[in-house]
């Protein structure tokens, strides 16, 4: 049979049609009315794609652009900051803040988990400048308590600067920006807006932009204050990534269609979607009789699954490639070989995610030697699943025969 590829990666993701269609036909000027008319209303967009009263900005970077950033221009050398790290990710936190200087105190917990408000309570000091985290952590399939940690920050009278990683949080988990006092906000494009590598976004505070105002390090080509004062006037301080802005544009209006032209309804439903692909994963990899490596906490960004015992990671990402091309991506670092991952963020379907599952029961059912494999029982928990949770549970129970009813 012919192969269509198909990403099941946690970015780059899927790329929405009309995306490609904006960036193919974006050959404008940066300096011209066009072009401050398509960023005023795509950094509008963002805003409410976000869900916060600040303004946003766009960096031409990938999405670590805008997580470094939010360090050089929030942090100065010397300043006590904790990092909350749970995987790749969060090590980034840890090394870029190292990188500027910064004093890190670490709340490190095992890949797969996530955690506990204790730890973060005993770990935060008077003098904490600035608390980093993530919101889901890619590597190990894990969402954090945003809330709860905002609520904690708050509660305990300190004055630190709240910085979330959101990159596969944003259109993946629910977020409640300003309420739960989240002061930076970064999300980058090859994520859930459905476009290729190469944007960042990111929001800052009152408070953030405070703290930009003092920090001590040398900044220049990331220099959020310059690039806010040109915001301000529809442009970009360097030459902006005018394709990608464009094809933002459109995939921002495709999301805003999904909420019947609201942006924040729409958002809301990209999350639903992630939630719902993300569940059936879930309830398919159980029925097979494989693990959730995240169990306690897991994000709707991406599901990780470990492989049966004595059997390498990547043989399941092989033969998916090989036999279906489909994309799922192996473990990061040390992880290699322990686990796969299979992404909800942005343009997954349910007839992506039933394939995935039906492709994974063949690879089982060739390659894994699973005790009481039998074809259908993945895809018989996947249906079920999405039959209740959107609400469209019929009599027909799994594995009832439709002719029993006739
Ligand atoms: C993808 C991702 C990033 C950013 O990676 P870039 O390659 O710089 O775009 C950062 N954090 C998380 C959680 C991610 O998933």
């Amino acid at each position: 049979m012919i192969r269509k590829t198909r990403l099941f990666t946690p970015g780059p993701t899927p790329l929405l049609p009309a995306a490609q269609f904006a960036m193919a036909a974006a050959d404008i000027h940066h300096r011209t009315p066009e072009f401050r008319a398509l960023y005023e209303r795509v950094l509008a967009q963002l805003k409410a794609f976000i869900g916060t009263k600040n303004d946003v900005l766009l960096l031409a970077s990938s999405g670590t652009g805008a997580m470094e950033a939010s360090v050089s221009n929030l942090t100065s050398p010397g300043d006590r900051v904790l990092v909350l790290s749970a995987g790749k990710f969060g090590e980034r936190w840890d090394a870029l803040a190292k990188a500027f200087g910064c004093q890190v105190d670490l709340v490190s917990v095992p890949y797969g988990e996530t955690f506990s408000p204790d730890a973060i309570r005993k770990a935060l000091r008077p003098e904490t400048r600035a608390v980093f985290v993530q919101a889901t952590e890619s590597s190990t399939g894990v969402r954090h308590d945003i809330q709860a940690i905002g609520a904690l920050l708050k509660n305990s009278g300190n004055n630190a600067l709240l910085i979330v990683d959101a990159i596969t949080g944003l259109g993946t988990t629910h977020l409640d920006v300003d309420g739960w006092g989240i002061d930076v906000i970064i999300g980058g494009s090859q994520k859930a807006v459905m476009i290729p590598p190469g944007l960042a976004y990111l929001g800052l505070s009152d408070r953030a932009w405070k703290a930009a105002e003092t920090s001590k390090n040398p900044r220049y080509y990331f220099d959020l204050r310059k690039e806010r004062r040109n915001a301000q006037k529809g442009e970009s301080s360097y030459t902006p990534a005018v394709a990608l802005i464009a094809a933002l544009g459109a995939a921002l209006d495709f999301i805003a269609e999904q909420g019947g032209g609201d942006l924040a309804a729409g958002r809301n439903a990209l999350i639903e979607n992630a939630e719902t692909c993300a569940a059936m994963t879930r309830a398919a990899v159980n029925a097979l009789g494989l693990s959730l490596f995240a169990s306690t906490a897991p994000s709707a960004a991406a599901t990780a699954v470990l492989p049966p015992a004595g059997v390498d990671s990547g043989v399941i990402v092989k033969e998916l490639k090989r036999r279906f091309a489909a994309i799922v991506t192996n473990g990061q670092g040390e992880m290699k070989g322990r686990i796969f991952r299979i992404a909800h963020i942005g343009l997954f379907d349910y007839m992506d995610t039933i394939a995935i599952i039906a492709a994974l029961e063949q690879v089982s059912a060739a390659s894994l030697n699973l005790p009481g494999f039998a074809f259908g029982k993945a895809l018989a928990a996947a249906q079920q699943l999405y039959a209740e949770r959107t609400g469209q549970a019929a009599s027909v129970k799994a594995g009832e025969p439709e002719m029993a009813h006739a």
